[in-house]
């Protein structure tokens, strides 16, 4: 569904996201950008490799735009891809930011047809920058995960459940 695949045999000016996971922001008139994340198996801060990269100028997208079509009440905005389809696999729209640079003011109006937006963004500063930015933009509800957990920490330990229980209460 979210066509991802790993850097295998790089296009030109692409060489340094071999061995990468390659994640298509897909539309309607095709993937319109991509992130590349490391799947090494370190831990990249720790050895100071960037987890994400991205080709210059592919700042400002929602991933998973397909999202905004489902028949729902409310969709949930998450910090990043990785979230948005673990948010997506519990059965629950969810579109992707990759952080407040990502944030373009034409995206209040993508999210204006869903009556509640929930930011599920992490707990550290980034992720509370992101859920202000929400919550001004589009009056969004925050939700929070257990202390050190993302939705794919949350997805990974308790499944659907896990997930829905935090949008349910
Ligand atoms: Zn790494």
């Amino acid at each position: 569904m979210f066509r991802l695949g790993v850097v295998d045999s790089p296009a030109q000016g692409h060489e340094a996201y071999r061995g990468r996971l390659a994640i298509p922001y897909l539309t309607p008139a095709g993937p319109v950008a991509l992130n590349f994340r490391c799947i090494r198996q370190h831990d990249c801060k720790a050895v100071n490799c960037r987890k994400y990269l991205k080709p210059e100028g592919e700042e400002g997208h929602l991933y998973n735009v397909a999202a905004l079509k489902a028949d729902s009440d409310f969709l949930v905005v998450t910090e990043g891809e990785i979230d948005t389809i673990s948010w997506t696999m519990a059965g629950v729209p969810a579109v992707g930011l990759s952080g407040v640079k990502a944030w373009k003011p034409h995206f209040r109006l993508a999210l204006d047809d869903f009556p509640i937006i929930y930011s599920a963004a992490d707990a550290d500063d980034a992720g509370k920058g992101l859920t202000s930015l929400l919550v001004r933009e589009v009056g969004a509800r925050p939700i929070r995960y257990e202390r050190g957990m993302d939705g794919n920490d949350t997805w990974l330990s308790g499944g659907a459940g896990a997930l829905r229980g935090l949008i349910s209460g």
